[in-house]
């Protein structure tokens, strides 16, 4: 175990069911004085009064918005897979996200679309949202954080194949104008029969990319 502080998500996160992590109140602390010279050295006075609880909350979000590095796969999904013949593909599609990028720490934001082809068991369709959740809900690239889903259901569900299509803004492109702000960065994974199977893999792309 290392002893260096963290932060973590606060008791007064309540949209948050998944796995409860300690709290830090001491790397909270240490968090919003960060925060604060951050403020000063922005040239604000974090005195003022629209800026006096500023670093509290900013501590607060950054701990919930990145809460994912407490959270894995095989918890969330937890016992909603269910043994099951069916083995045509299974899709959810555009399934929110919001992460931010390790860059910038700017948000990226935007849909996922996830397929797999069960090999004898399902899961429950909530769940692959919640496996979106562990891996955006950290600083990311959206490259990595694509395999990860990817490799997560893979690894759980064992079926005969996965993919998952991710289109997002990102926020550091478009508010410091690098590209246009309309711009969609498009990332995939495949595994298994989505990638050896040529026509699994059209099926699935024709379904990610469709008519809505
Ligand atoms: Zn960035």
């Amino acid at each position: 175990m290392s002893s260096m502080q963290v932060i973590r998500p606060s008791d007064a996160d309540e949209a948050f069911d998944g796995v409860r992590p300690a709290v830090s109140g001491t790397a909270l602390a240490e968090y919003e004085v960060l925060v604060r010279r951050q403020l000063e050295l922005l040239g604000e006075e974090p005195d003022r009064e629209g800026l006096v609880k500023t670093p509290s909350r900013v501590a607060k979000a950054m701990a919930w918005l990145t809460r994912g590095y407490e959270m894995n796969a095989t918890e969330v999904i937890g016992d909603a897979l269910f043994e099951e013949g069916a083995d045509g593909m299974v899709m959810v599609r555009d399934i929110e996200l919001y992460s931010m990028c390790e860059h910038h720490m700017l948000p990226f934001f935007g849909k996922a679309h996830i397929a797999y082809i069960p090999d004898g068991r399902v899961v429950g369709l909530s769940k692959l949202a919640r496996v979106v959740e562990v891996f955006a809900r950290r600083l990311q690239v959206q490259e990595r954080m694509t395999e990860q889903i990817a490799q997560a259901l893979a690894d759980v569900l064992k079926p005969k194949g996965v993919g998952v299509v991710i289109e997002c803004a990102h926020m550091c492109m478009a508010m410091r104008g690098v590209e246009k702000q309309n711009s969609k960065t498009i990332t995939s994974a495949l595994i298994g029969n989505f990638r050896s199977d040529a026509k699994t893999r059209e099926e699935f792309l024709r379904l990610a990319h469709g008519p809505r």
